[in-house]
């Protein structure tokens, strides 16, 4: 199958929806049907979208913690990547903005983070488990500076160990390379073992993230501003 070609221009993912028709040249007919309208995937998408400083995070199914995690990447691009809100209000808290269509936006002007959704194995529970890690975007940039450098990436290849620094906007985050080979002795985990999961592994999709419909955020947008 071909690869996506992405149109080189410098759309701002702000000013404009950050997927519509246009989005794949008009060879791309093969290309499976977009999910919901604002959930990208691929590197080519964070780069657009890594751009706007954001801070705070907030991680869907992996937390991140203090202390290290291990885990094993199962792709080397995040599986999807969008907007999102967070409203501090009872109830649900977080959108995924709708981009052009948004009343989170449009209505309330509130600012969306930038979100990069990757399928990762973490290793350090008793039962390894696939898990969303969503990457708020100064985490992302460190992943991507890994699957940009041939000596490190590309970032499925190793293991790494993530913990996390501070909060707001002092968080930081460290992503260590733990070789396969360091596994065993450092770990106490059988790499092949690990690898027969990984392969085995069920992944998330765009399908995951909840794109909650727009005629719900218009009435949550509503009870903000009366
Ligand atoms: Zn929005």
């Amino acid at each position: 199958m071909r690869k996506p070609q992405y149109r080189k221009n410098n759309r701002s993912i702000i000013n404009a929806p950050s997927v519509d028709s246009s989005f794949y040249t008009e060879e791309d007919e093969d290309i499976e049907p977009k999910h919901g309208t604002t959930v990208q995937a691929g590197w080519e998408a964070a780069s657009q979208s890594l751009k706007p400083k954001a801070s705070g995070d907030y991680p869907n199914d992996f937390r991140f913690t203090e202390s290290v995690q291990l885990v094993r990447f199962l792709d080397n691009a995040p599986f999807a990547v969008y907007r999102q809100h967070w409203i501090d209000r009872e109830g649900k808290k977080s959108f995924v903005c709708l981009e052009a269509e948004c009343p989170l936006c449009h209505i309330v002007g509130d600012t969306p983070r930038g979100k990069f959704a990757f399928n990762v194995l973490v290793l350090t529970e008793e039962n390894p488990t696939v898990q969303i890690l969503t990457a708020p975007p100064t985490f992302a940039r460190q992943l991507q500076a890994v699957e940009n450098d041939p000596r490190r990436g590309p970032l499925s290849k190793h293991y790494w160990a993530i913990s996390r620094q501070g909060t707001g906007p002092q968080t930081t985050y460290t992503l260590d390379r733990v070789r396969a080979d360091d596994l065993a002795e450092e770990w106490d985990l059988n790499p092949e073992k690990i690898s027969s999961l990984a392969d085995e592994a069920v992944k998330y999709d765009q399908k995951s993230i909840y794109v909650t419909p727009r005629a719900e955020l218009i009435t949550v947008a509503r009870s903000l501003v009366s």
